[in-house]
């Protein structure tokens, strides 16, 4: 049996909405970005939702909205994709990292005490919820205290996921979401930026769309001449398509679902390993797991390329997250990033394996990864 990494949950009714949008004619932003825009602000229950083609561009909309620009530092994480680190190079700021914390993977809030200590020109912190467990945004806040310091969070994997009763894109300044071909949602391509902020919200939807003051879609219904338009600066071409948000708007009522599948597959395999030499991965205490990503921490004198090859030829394809910053040359060469300044993100990377973890897994499929793990793991 082969078991792929991830497969995408599309079904007929995807197929079908996006259809019926390319015979509707409107093709670029239109009624369905429209909808899908206040369905998931709705769902994650935060004011404004901006729809847009990456969780990048929602990333760099955010960053701008917020006036970050050269001579402003932003605070990271190493253990990321490097997506959350280049949009603070888009606007010349200077990006910090920081390590991350050994149980969730989220970003250190000592190593952020101390980062705002030593540097006075943070303007925002970016933290990733990583694999889908919710950064605690609370102690965040209060660790910013009443500086001039944006929350910005990179919330590619935390679709649905929640914090004290509240899903995440409800919690920091500006929350940005993948949908991405592998994310919790998908749209092929796209992402989506949510935020309480009026002005973050209509500075994001200007410059999504070459700093036009408002889109095609919206100009229609205004009275005024249909060709009018006004350009007040210079924008990014980062409009999500209605066929994206046709298939995104069916994606999106199966969220709870497919994260509830998520769950109980990370719950079999945490029952599957209980006894294995590994660390298993958990849910916050107080919160709700996306289980975006299951990553299993290898006990050190387990060889995870040996593991991972095993697996792969026993029909098992497992992925590595993340190769830490510190170890891609160019944030190594132009941050001047080192391991040791990142003992914790080193130590998990060299150890840690992701398997398989996607709605439509069949019970088959998990038996099959439970069976093959176990044997690997314990004659390698
Ligand atoms: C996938 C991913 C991104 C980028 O998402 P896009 O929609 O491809 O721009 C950003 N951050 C993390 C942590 C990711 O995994």
């Amino acid at each position: 049996m082969q078991v792929p990494f991830h497969r995408t949950a599309i079904g007929e009714a995807e197929v079908a909405a996006v259809a019926d949008s390319m015979r509707s004619g409107w093709l670029t932003s239109g009624p369905n970005v429209q909808a899908f825009e206040e369905a998931f602000a709705g769902f994650v229950g935060a004011k404004f939702a901006i729809a847009v083609n990456s969780c990048t561009a929602a990333m760099h909309l955010a960053l701008e909205a917020h006036n970050i620009g050269p001579g402003d530092c932003v605070l990271t994480t190493d253990y990321t994709f490097t997506a959350s680190a280049e949009v603070i190079r888009y606007l010349g700021a200077t990006p910090i990292f920081a390590d991350i914390e050994p149980g969730s993977r989220n970003i250190s809030l000592q190593a952020v005490a101390q980062k705002l200590a030593q540097h006075g020109n943070i303007r925002a912190i970016l933290p990733v919820h990583i694999a889908g467990y919710p950064c605690d945004i609370s102690a965040l806040r209060a660790l910013i205290g009443e500086r001039p310091i944006a929350l910005i969070e990179d919330a590619a994997h935390a679709l649905p996921a929640e914090l004290s009763g509240q899903r995440v894109g409800s919690l920091g300044d500006a929350t940005c979401f993948s949908f991405y071909a592998t994310k919790p949602l998908c749209t092929g391509e796209g992402g989506m930026l949510t935020t309480d902020h009026a002005n973050i919200a209509a500075r994001a939807r200007t410059m999504r769309l070459h700093g036009i003051d408002a889109d095609v879609y919206a100009r229609r219904g205004e009275g005024g001449p249909s060709w009018f338009y006004q350009v007040v600066a210079p924008g990014f071409k980062y409009n999500m398509t209605d066929l994206a948000a046709a298939m995104g708007l069916q994606q999106l009522t199966r969220q709870v679902e497919m994260r509830q599948r998520r769950a109980e597959i990370a719950a079999a395999y945490n029952a599957a390993f209980a006894d294995l030499a590994v660390v298993l991965p958990h849910a916050p205490p107080a919160g709700s797991h996306a289980w975006h990503l299951y990553m299993l921490q290898l006990h050190p004198s387990i060889d995870r390329d040996a593991l991972s090859q095993t697996l792969a030829d026993r029909g098992v394809a497992t992925s590595v997250h993340f190769i830490p910053l510190h170890r891609h040359p160019y944030w190594r060469q132009s941050c001047a990033l080192h391991e040791s300044q990142f003992p914790i993100s080193e130590e998990t990377f060299q150890h840690t394996l992701s398997l398989p973890i996607f709605p439509d897994m069949t019970e088959p499929e998990l038996a099959h990864v439970i069976d093959t793990v176990c044997s690997a793991v314990s004659t390698l």
